[in-house]
């Protein structure tokens, strides 16, 4: 069985070198020339653990035995992609339109595109998050270009950037929304092998799944970001607090961490979807807004607490450790970072960063700043000369830096955690000002 998937990105390039992996002959189509050539070339675009080591087995494998039907193949002809495809994933983006509303283009040039090359029956996938009732949409617009007969259905992706290789292969669960049987069927069949439940749903049920996990979550976030900001003014410790409510299953323990809030591809954009989605349905859904402004004042707050320990911003040198919104990724999308370099170079700061996967250069092409920032390829070496230290990301070589080290490196020891990542105590007795996010002594601070 022929499987295509159509966008090479974190989502659809985890699905295909994945269902590789598993024996099925996968075909990856993107419109970006240069993301396919160095997938031909077996280097994966992005930093994804697991991800290259999966390529480079596939790569030998296909070398070595020589094997006439190649398990992977990249490319951006559409035609080569599509033709002969039984099942074909959409995995494009859906990026959100100034108002809010979701950007459907990119899912609808590639029901296009299927609908041009389509010659056989397939189930048509779709993996992308999507406002209810695209599935349909998706339908229409293929028939208009094609008369063969064919499924659309709707398969929610719930990995998460950093650990995608280990959730696509271990999913908690796999929602399946369809209205034909014989689709429902054929997709069931291609995840029999994984261990977990599948949930087999309508297509607006599954469709609407995805942005109520994730506006769930989110909430979960903005709500231990509101407990933390009334744990400063009352004196109690947020980190505390939420070790207390995570040992209640019914509360659990994940999505508890309090902080510069969620950033990132997915929740910000699908938490303002669902927000929409339920206003063109002609309902105010008010906890999402709130939802929505607690996230964007986190980091307001946080440059106001740099502001204070530093009597003022203007001229200050200010170094980041961290630009991803979050760690094991090199995604800067929607990133705190991004947001606190903006706040800090309108009030007069030099920034220095420092990320250990993220392109520096990449990272100023899409976002326009108003003044240089200067990388560092050494976390040290970012803090020479500099004001105070802001943790934004808290990869784990952050948790485990040398104190003493960062101490002699900065121009005064003042740390500012994001993320809570080091031991208030410790960081006194170092002589450190140190303040992190809904924490006991930030109160006196
Ligand atoms: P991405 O931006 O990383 O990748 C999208 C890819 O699609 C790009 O490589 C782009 O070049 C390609 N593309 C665009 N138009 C195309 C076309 N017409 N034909 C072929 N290729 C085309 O996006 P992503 O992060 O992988 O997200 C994809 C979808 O999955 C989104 O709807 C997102 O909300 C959802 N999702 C993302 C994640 C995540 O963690 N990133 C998790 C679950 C669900």
């Amino acid at each position: 069985m022929k499987i295509t998937i159509v966008g090479t990105g974190y989502v659809g390039l985890v699905t295909g070198v994945c269902l590789a992996n598993l024996g099925n002959i996968t075909v990856c189509y993107d419109t970006d020339k240069k993301k396919i050539k160095q997938l031909q070339e077996w280097k994966a675009p992005i930093y994804e653990r697991g991800l290259e080591k999966i390529l480079k087995i596939i790569n030998v494998s296909q070398s070595k035995k020589k094997i006439k039907t190649k398990k992977i193949i990249f490319t951006d002809d559409p035609q080569e992609a599509i033709r002969g495809s039984e099942i074909i994933f959409i995995t494009v983006g859906t990026p959100p339109k100034k108002n809010g509303k979701v950007n459907l283009s990119f899912v609808k040039n590639v029901a296009q595109t299927i609908g041009r090359f389509m010659n056989g029956y397939a189930v048509v996938v779709n993996k992308s998050t999507v406002p209810v009732g695209t599935a349909r949409l998706v339908k229409k617009i293929i028939s208009r270009h094609n008369n063969k007969n064919f499924d659309v259905v709707s398969n929610p992706e719930f990995l998460r950037e950093g650990n995608a290789v280990e959730d696509f292969t271990n999913p908690e669960r796999i929602i399946i929304g369809a209205e034909s049987q014989k689709a429902r069927k054929i997709i069931n069949n291609l995840y029999r092998s994984f261990n977990c439940p599948i949930l087999n749903t309508d297509i607006e049920t599954a469709e609407m799944i995805k942005y109520a996990s994730n506006a769930f979550l989110a909430t979960k976030i903005s709500f231990i970001n509101e407990i933390a900001n009334v744990c400063e003014k009352a004196g109690a410790d947020v980190n505390g607090v939420a070790k207390g409510m995570g040992m209640d299953s019914r509360i659990g323990k994940s999505f508890l961490e309090a902080g510069l809030g969620y950033g990132g591809s997915c929740f910000p954009k699908d938490v303002k979807a669902l927000h929409s989605i339920a206003l063109s349905n002609n309902y105010r859904f008010k906890l999402l807004k709130s939802v929505i402004q607690v996230n964007n004042d986190q980091k307001k707050l946080l440059a106001e607490k740099v502001k204070k320990l530093l009597g003022s911003l203007k001229n200050k040198k200010i170094c980041l450790w961290g630009l991803a919104f979050k760690p094991n990724t090199d995604d800067f999308r929607e990133s705190a970072a991004v947001d606190l370099i903006r706040l800090f170079q309108k009030e007069g700061v030099a920034t220095s960063a420092y990320d250990p996967k993220v392109n520096y250069e990449e990272f100023i092409n899409r976002n326009n700043f108003k003044s240089k920032i200067n990388f560092h390829l050494d976390k040290y070496a970012a803090l020479k000369n500099r004001d105070a230290l802001v943790i934004i990301t808290e990869w784990n070589e952050f948790k485990k830096a040398d104190l003493n080290k960062i101490k002699k490196s900065l121009k005064n020891p003042v740390v500012i955690d994001g993320r809570n990542i080091y031991d208030l105590e410790k960081m006194k007795k170092l002589g450190f000002k140190y303040v992190g996010v809904g924490r006991q002594k930030n109160k006196n601070s």
